[in-house]
């Protein structure tokens, strides 16, 4: 598999619906009567960035006629977008060159299930319904956003300032909290890929600039196992443990500091 070789069009669109399932499985109760997507950028885009994965309130939106041209659209309901030819790319560069086309599939399928997950805590952290559909002006806005996102050539070390803050903000106690109910399940029911040990893989906390996600893994404690059954949404709704938000606190203050020296340094420069 080269480098700049895309995934088949129908091989992404069958192990779509794989994830999907597993999506459906973790987040029980929040999707039971809620419709949801899993596109590829193959299919919004000819090209691709560096950008792994998004979901966008308004993506199913964004992605509305194409679902139509291949009849799936069912109404509105969460998107999750996988970029297929960034993910190839990761697994050519970090794969020995001696393995085969089914080792690079399997290794494909594990990252992606990782990026699925990590984009599935960001929905419930945004939250599992969707409100009426926008004007279209608005609809036209976001895909303009959407499409962006997804050519976005700088990788995560390029950020400016500006967009690691934005980074920053994205990546919530909600979002952090929403990761380990996640990863929990996703072991739980074997759907957590076997390369991967621990939650790093879709959790990378240290780019975020926030603790390991080790350390919050033991200040939720016995939360997601307790809590297994329960909806994403009630879970986030409650109030944390409180070593869980002691540890965040004491993130968000690390993270404003670094941001206000930041400030100050570009002030001065
Ligand atoms: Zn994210």
């Amino acid at each position: 598999m080269p480098a700049t070789q895309r995934m088949p069009g129908d091989y992404l669109v069958q192990f779509g619906e794989q994830l999907k399932v597993v999506c459906r499985d973790i987040a029980h109760v929040d999707l039971r009567d809620r419709n949801l997507y899993l596109i590829w950028s193959l299919y919004l885009a000819d090209e691709s960035g560096c950008i792994h994965g998004l979901q966008y309130r308004s993506l199913d939106l964004v992605a509305q006629e194409y679902l139509t041209s291949i009849g799936a659209w069912e109404g509105r309901g969460p998107a999750i977008l996988l970029n297929d030819e960034s993910l190839a790319k990761v697994v050519s560069r970090s794969t020995p060159p001696a393995w085969d086309d089914e080792q690079r599939r399997n290794r494909f399928e594990d990252l992606c299930t990782a990026i699925a997950l990590h984009e599935l805590a960001h929905v419930a952290d945004d939250g599992f319904s969707r409100g009426p559909v926008p004007p279209p002006r608005i609809v036209a806005q976001h895909k303009e956003c959407v499409m962006n996102c997804i050519s976005a050539e700088a990788s995560a070390e390029d950020l400016d300032d500006a967009a690691r803050k934005c980074e920053w903000i994205c990546h919530s106690d909600r979002w952090v909290r929403a990761s380990l109910h996640i990863h929990h399940r996703a072991v739980k029911y074997g759907h957590w890929p076997r390369v991967f040990f621990t939650p790093h893989a879709m959790a990378n906390n240290a780019q975020y600039g926030l603790s390991d996600i080790l350390a919050y893994d033991g200040a939720i404690g016995d939360e997601p196992s307790r809590r297994i059954d329960d909806s994403l949404t009630d879970i986030l709704a409650s109030e944390p443990p409180a070593a869980f938000t002691e540890l965040f606190k004491s993130d968000e203050a690390r993270r404003s500091a670094l941001i206000t020296s930041q400030i100050s340094a570009n002030v001065a420069a």
